[in-house]
């Protein structure tokens, strides 16, 4: 054999892991390195455990909204240790599948460090050999983001740290206002801690429909997340076991946990890419070509380090995409189109499709459809939290361009939303399904009325 396997894929993440099966089933000879923990940011330290403190935190509000509905829910008590060593063990019972599926598949495993050494080559780190393979795949995710320069930076965690804190923070400050930075700050708020985000820009999450945008910081606010806008963190000093923190406007805040959330980089650092002539953009990202290859004939590249939509659908369809291309005899171009998204903060966003603005960039016409309302169960009991629904449509052939929802449940309602979205179907065929009632949900195939002025705020 020319090559002492066909192929060496680097990071056992959620698409290295996906391209690593399904090539070896198709009967490639198919090693996988991993320097930390099989199961990748998904598993190990974002989807999965992110998830779960989510659970654990609405709890809260359960309890609160109990009471209007005849329960007592008097002295109840939550202890951080629990939830956080729980999850740990879901975490590592969730690795141990994804290390057990790549045995079973036939992959050879490798536990430490690799670094691509040429177009063929990878090096071992810890053992120090080198290996070669007819092709090689970059599938090593990306690593948050440190706000360099920032004097006290390392007195702040990311959220690799915020799953193992010793106990649970009396009060936390998060920099940064994207999708990470909103559920850690429901996380927190959740469980009881006093969350102050801090965050550069006048909106929070960015990429998002501006209606929802507009809506999560009045809900935030009534949720009792304190928000710093137009502003950023100047310095954090130690204070005794705590932190004080100095924003731009000069404020001081004591805080017992600063946490950064803001972006992510594709992890290519020191990865040797260059050694082989493989393109990276000027953020790290890898270049790749509709077939996920680089530069490089035998390199491909998938998932986070190609920076093009990060989420872990996204990387285990890239995965999957490659191995059927390459192995399978099936060409597969990677298709990010209508691709829904979700951020499960207070309250929780789904989304799919094309935002307001960004079709109205890239389309003539747009009629938009919102609904904002009190939803049944937490009106019930004298809630004032709203949910805000909206639909972008194409007003000149009908087509439902996008889908947004914020409030109870929204997640779960736009998996299947981005069924519509993805089929391309009008909203004349969304409108004559029947409603289910009572539900939230059934408020999406009711909004008959357009919204009269273009872009105005509900
Ligand atoms: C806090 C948080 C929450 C998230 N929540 C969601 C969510 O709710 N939904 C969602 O879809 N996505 C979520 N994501 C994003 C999701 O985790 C990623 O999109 C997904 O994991 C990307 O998969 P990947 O295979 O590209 O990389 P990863 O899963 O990051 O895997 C890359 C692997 O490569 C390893 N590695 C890196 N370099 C090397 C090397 N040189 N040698 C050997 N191994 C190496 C890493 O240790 C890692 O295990 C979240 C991310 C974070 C941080």
């Amino acid at each position: 054999m020319k090559y002492d396997y066909d192929l060496f894929v680097i990071g056992a993440g959620s698409g290295g892991v996906r391209a690593a099966r399904i090539a070896s089933l198709a009967g490639a000879r198919v090693a996988i390195a991993e320097e930390y923990r099989i199961g990748g940011t998904c598993v190990i330290r974002g989807c999965v455990p992110k998830k779960l403190l989510v659970y654990g935190a609405e709890f809260a509000q359960h309890f609160a909204d109990a009471k209007g509905y005849g329960w007592s829910a008097d002295n109840v008590r939550f202890d951080w240790a629990t939830l956080r060593d729980n999850v740990q063990r879901e975490v590592t019972r969730l690795s141990s599948i994804y290390s057990s599926n790549l045995a079973k598949a036939g992959v050879t495993t490798f536990q430490e460090r690799a670094e691509v050494v040429g177009a063929h080559r990878v090096k071992l780190l810890k053992s120090g050999s080198e290996i070669s393979a007819q092709r090689l795949l970059v599938a090593t995710g990306g690593t948050p983001y440190l706000p360099e320069g920032l004097p006290g930076v390392e007195l702040g965690i990311t959220s690799n740290e915020a799953f193992h804190l010793p106990a649970l923070p009396k009060r936390v400050v998060i920099l940064g206002g994207g999708y990470i930075a909103l559920e850690f700050a429901n996380i927190f708020s959740g469980l009881g801690s006093e969350v102050r985000i801090v965050h550069r820009s006048d909106r929070l999450l960015r990429g998002f429909d501006d209606d929802i945008r507009a809506h999560m910081q009045i809900e935030l606010e009534r949720a009792g997340v304190l928000l710093s806008m137009n502003t950023t963190i100047a310095k954090i000093a130690a204070n005794g076991d705590a932190r004080r923190v100095t924003l731009s406007n000069g404020t001081v805040i004591d805080a017992d946990v600063v946490l950064y959330a803001i972006g992510r980089d594709p992890k290519t650092d020191g990865l040797g890419l260059e050694s082989a002539g493989v393109q990276t953009s000027p953020d790290g990202a890898v270049i790749v070509n509709e077939f996920s290859q680089t530069s490089v004939e035998s390199i491909y590249a998938i998932g986070d380090v190609t920076n093009r939509m990060n989420l872990t659908p996204v990387a285990i369809r890239d995965g999957h995409a490659f191995a059927d291309t390459v192995y399978n005899d099936r060409p597969t171009p990677v298709d990010h189109r209508s691709v829904p998204s979700a951020v499960f903060g207070r309250p929780p966003i789904g989304a799919v499709g094309l935002t307001e603005a960004d079709a109205r960039r890239s389309h003539e016409a747009v009629d938009i459809y919102r609904t904002n309302f009190r939803p049944m169960r937490t009106a019930f009991i004298g809630g004032e939290q709203r949910t805000l629904m909206k639909l972008v449509v194409d007003a000149k052939t009908d087509q439902l361009l996008g889908v947004h929802v914020a409030g109870t449940d929204a997640p779960e309602m736009i998996q299947l939303a981005a069924v519509a979205v993805k089929a391309g179907i009008t909203k004349k065929q969304w409108d004559s399904t029947v409603a289910l009632h009572p539900t939230a949900a059934e408020e999406l195939v009711l909004m008959r009325e357009k919204v009269a002025a273009p872009g105005s705020a509900s």
